[in-house]
């Protein structure tokens, strides 16, 4: 079969080779990928950067967000059937730790990550374990089903706090960014604020549903709400803040613009020794959440049911670009070039 791999530890090196096709094992599924989406981990693997050099061992198939039909059962799996349309949780739990045990998959300490710690998606077929493996609901779009994943980065992070009546504010208006703008709504936030630096995604951002942008190149959270604060309504600082960019300085900025009491979900993966006034946190009691993918599998329900009630529509404009696999070359570097929102690689 043809899989996109890292061939070696350089930047770039991206090959598309010809690999054996995977076999399931007992508790696995064979599926055959039809769609794959481009996420910024696999950028950083792409630009071969310090967090990648210290984590993938080349060569490896890379990729963790797809959708694809089942072909093949393994001789221990009952609840999936081959001809499914199915997507798959990316994050592979040891099923023997306290938190497997007690139903907190996502707190496993021995978390493989697919395409990351092992090869990933990228190719023509694949095995994933039955349990990691999502039956879709084939009403949905097959595009937006490539990108659960991320969707899911978005329900557990926006989900995270309780938003109902709460004034938020996102930082980063990538595709995780902009997927939790929609989520927010339906949870009942009064007000979305959303900062990025890149005028195209902060457009779509006020498309999606947000109630101010602002763009912290041109003026800083601060100003923006020393003049816009009595018209939003926010009086003390934001009651919940989203970090989705993994940038140091939007992050100290949530920070500061917090109210007391003030509650952060830390998704964007920010430089380990990036700053933060501690004195914030402790003084203004503010409560900071770390969030790794996707809660096992309780966000998948409620994702799911988000998109049976038409968030499928609403988020369709992310995906700005599809390429043939075979054009993995030129995907890449528009996914790295940041003027794109979703990009997808079609497979069959
Ligand atoms: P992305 O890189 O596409 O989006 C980040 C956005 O932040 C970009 O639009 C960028 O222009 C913007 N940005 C840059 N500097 C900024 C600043 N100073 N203020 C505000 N915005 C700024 O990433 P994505 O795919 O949407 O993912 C968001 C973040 O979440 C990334 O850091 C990613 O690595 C991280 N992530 C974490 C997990 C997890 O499980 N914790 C999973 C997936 C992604
Ligand atoms: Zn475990």
């Amino acid at each position: 079969m043809k899989a996109i791999v890292k061939a070696r530890a350089v930047p770039g090196a991206l090959e598309l080779r010809e690999v054996p096709s995977p076999t399931p094992a007992a508790h696995e599924v064979l599926i055959q990928v039809t769609k794959t989406a481009i996420c910024g981990t696999d950028i950083h693997i792409y630009k071969w950067d310090e967090w990648a050099q210290k984590t993938i061992k080349t060569p490896q198939i890379i990729g963790h967000e797809f959708v694809g039909k089942v072909l093949e059962v393994g001789a221990g799996v009952t609840h999936i059937k081959p001809g499914q349309l199915v997507s798959g949780e990316g994050h592979i739990v040891c099923g023997g730790c306290r938190h497997c045990i007690t139903g907190s998959l996502h707190l496993c300490r021995q978390t493989i990550g697919v395409g990351v710690n092992c090869d990933g998606v990228f190719s023509e077929y694949i095995t994933l374990p039955a349990s990691n493996t999502w039956i879709c609901d084939e009403k949905i779009s097959p595009y937006i089903l490539s990108m659960l994943d991320p969707l899911g980065n978005a329900t557990h992070t926006a989900l995270a706090f309780n938003i109902l009546g709460e004034d938020v504010l996102v930082t980063g208006a990538g595709p995780i960014g902009l997927m939790s703008i929609p989520i927010l709504k339906r949870a009942g936030a009064r007000n979305i604020v959303v900062t990025d630096i890149n005028p195209a995604r902060l457009d779509m951002a006020k498309q999606l549903g947000a109630t101010a942008t602002i763009n912290v190149r041109q003026q800083s959270l601060e100003s923006y709400l020393s003049t816009h604060s009595s018209t939003l309504n926010i009086k003390e600082g934001f009651d919940i803040g989203l970090e989705m960019s993994g940038n140091a300085a939007a992050f100290l900025d949530m920070v500061n613009a917090m109210a007391n009491g003030g509650k952060i979900a830390l998704l964007g993966i920010i430089p380990s020794d990036a700053p933060i006034d501690w004195n914030k946190v402790v003084f203004n009691s503010l409560t900071i959440k770390g969030i790794y993918g996707r809660q096992m599998y309780d966000t998948w329900y409620r994702m799911a049911a988000l998109l049976q009630s038409g968030l499928d529509k609403e988020i369709e404009p992310i995906i700005t670009h599809r390429f043939h696999y075979e054009q993995f070359d030129e995907a890449f570097a528009c996914a790295s070039s940041g003027e794109s929102g979703k990009i997808i690689l079609e497979w069959s």
